[in-house]
């Protein structure tokens, strides 16, 4: 899926559940990186598609670039968009002003790891285990349309919890009552 936010999707779930622990935007940088290649390949008209970035040892190398420029990335915008958002925006949408190395590993390799899954599903060129296996057995295990689907879905619903946690978290009377207390083991 060449440049494409159907891999946002499943990464607005997983922020959903990580919360703070990950980074939407670490993750879309990965997923920008991860098709350079491809997007090469069809500029010029050689070599193979989906080559070493859609495996899962190109996917290891491209995350760990991700993770380690991935905190500049994320500082140049924030100084972009700083003054776009409000305080209360900044919790509203988990906008921290740094990114620890941390969040920034797990949100590389998360969206690497997940863009060669998808890709693996969805095109019968990509070897995921290159060079120790070239057969692709996941490959179409879903149908093309369900993929897509399934990508959609996991993204409203991703947005749905998120925004559900953040709001009552940041509302002092939604965060003391007994449901949320149930729910979250808030102390
Ligand atoms: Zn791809």
């Amino acid at each position: 899926m060449p440049i494409t936010p159907l891999h946002m999707g499943p990464g607005m779930l997983i922020k959903a559940v990580l919360q703070g622990f990950f980074s939407l935007i670490i993750f879309c940088w990965a997923q920008l990186l991860m098709d350079i290649q491809p997007i090469l390949v069809v500029l010029s008209g050689k070599g193979h598609l989906h080559g070493f970035s859609h495996t899962y040892i190109g996917a290891t190398c491209i995350a760990i670039f991700s993770a380690l420029t991935g905190k500049w990335i994320y500082q140049a915008i924030m100084i972009f968009i700083k003054n776009d958002f409000t305080e209360y925006q900044k919790l509203l949408f988990d906008v921290p002003k740094y990114l620890t190395l941390r969040v920034c590993v797990i949100s590389a390799f998360i969206g690497t790891y997940s863009h060669v899954l998808l890709d693996s599903i969805m095109h019968a060129d990509v070897e995921p285990f290159y060079p120790f296996n070239l057969d692709n057995n996941i490959n179409l295990i879903i149908s093309i349309e369900s993929l897509h689907k399934l990508c959609i879905y996991t993204g409203l619903l991703g947005l749905i919890i998120f925004f559900v946690i953040r709001v009552v978290k940041l509302n002092p009377k939604l965060k003391s009552s007994a449901l949320f207390k149930i729910l979250f083991r808030n102390k």
